[in-house]
């Protein structure tokens, strides 16, 4: 939960979590739905359900006893090797490293690592001096207390910029200080523009009677958006057009490798037809007011937002033409009535989400909100 998220936004959400989900077992044998109805607000839903598969594994393995060692922590969804070290080290004394983005920085200036600190090799180098460092720890040392010394260090003195090195305890073994390396290392190869992203095109569906919208649920073993709920695309359900009907709204999303290009449009629908699509497992009628307690992928929650900020029956026909690229309709923008603009366009990064055309305070507060989570 903590992960990109402060602990003030946290608190609410843990003691919600731990009410619903008081134990392993609690956890483990859930509904899916309820999971991510707990998590819903924090984003990264892939950690809720990872969270589960952990709990049901430790059920299933270890009789609802967390292990003790690192190698067994590993054998759990959700645990990579960082997690896996931290807990063996700090909780149970094991001599196990550990490397996050700290420590790898500190390691990588410390031992002058010319490698991408994200490349194998790099992973590879930096796991092998954790090691080392570990290895050389007296014996009557705590393991814990080195691994969180490491980390310590790269968030306070070791910043990613203007390392403190005057003040650093490791100075005098220090390869980047020694030879005024600093800004050099560590070595992290240039992400992709988000220009350069492929992008994925989704035409998603606004369905809504009496009060209710219509949603439609991944399939668990769908991968990123796995139990989560979303607007219906076009061709799973069984839905007519009103004549001429107009994208109302429009959301941009930049995921990890691509880029997410949502467009909605108002739909009517007779009778709810079981997606024939096998990524989708479920759909229902879900009243606007409950919606925002399930589990719910980023752009429908984004779109809903939106809707609950400025619903579409506020927009003209007229003043709601189809969505072009995002450049193009910034040229166009000013041609049209302000509170249409407001009532279309969503855009995130990651699952963050901002809605132009809102007041810039207000954007600005739902973007600093979404980037911690
Ligand atoms: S001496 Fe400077 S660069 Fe080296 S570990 Fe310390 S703070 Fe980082």
């Amino acid at each position: 939960m903590l992960q990109q998220t402060r602990v003030a936004t946290v608190i609410p959400y843990w003691e919600r979590w731990m009410a619903r989900f008081p134990t392993v077992q609690a956890l483990a044998v859930a509904p899916l739905d309820d999971v991510l109805a707990a998590w819903a607000g924090l984003g990264y839903y892939s950690r809720a359900r990872n969270l589960q598969k952990g709990a049901q594994h430790v059920v299933d393995s270890w009789r609802g006893e967390l292990p003790r060692q690192a190698g067994e922590l590993r054998a759990i969804p959700g645990i990579g090797p960082y997690t896996a070290g931290a807990i063996a080290s700090i909780a149970y004394g094991e001599r196990a490293p550990l490397v996050d983005g700290n420590v790898a920085r500190v390691l990588a200036r410390v031992f002058g690592i010319a490698h991408d600190i994200k490349s194998t090799i790099g992973q590879r180098v930096l796991w092998e001096r954790a090691g080392e460092l570990m290895s050389a720890l007296p014996a009557d040392a705590a393991p814990g207390n080195l691994n969180q010394g490491l980390m310590e260090l790269g968030a306070t003195a070791c910043a990613p910029t203007g390392p403190r090195c005057l003040g650093c305890p490791l100075a005098s073994h220090c390869v980047a200080a020694r030879d005024g390396r600093q800004a050099e290392l560590p070595v992290v190869a240039k992400r992709k523009r988000v220009d350069e992203l492929p992008v994925i095109e989704r035409e998603l569906l606004w369905i809504e009677q009496g009060g209710a919208i219509v949603l439609v649920r991944r399939a668990a073993t769908s991968g990123l958006w796995a139990g989560l709920w979303e607007l219906p695309e076009v061709g799973h359900v069984d839905a007519t057009f009103a004549p001429a009907a107009a994208f109302v709204a429009h959301h941009d999303q930049v995921l990890s490798h691509r880029r997410l290009r949502v467009r909605v449009r108002v739909a009517t629908l007779a009778t709810l037809v079981v997606p024939t699509d096998p990524t989708y497992d479920r759909i229902e009628r879900v009243a606007l007011a409950d919606a925002a307690d399930l589990g719910i992928a980023a752009a429908t929650a984004a779109i809903l937002r939106k809707y609950q900020d400025a619903p579409w029956a506020t927009v003209t026909r007229s003043a709601a033409p189809d969505v072009a690229e995002p450049r193009a309709r910034s040229r166009t923008r000013s041609a049209r009535p302000r509170r249409a603009r407001r009532a279309r366009c969503t855009r995130t990064r990651r699952s963050s989400s901002t809605a132009a055309g809102r007041g810039p305070r207000r954007a600005g507060r739902r973007r600093r909100a979404d980037r911690r989570r």
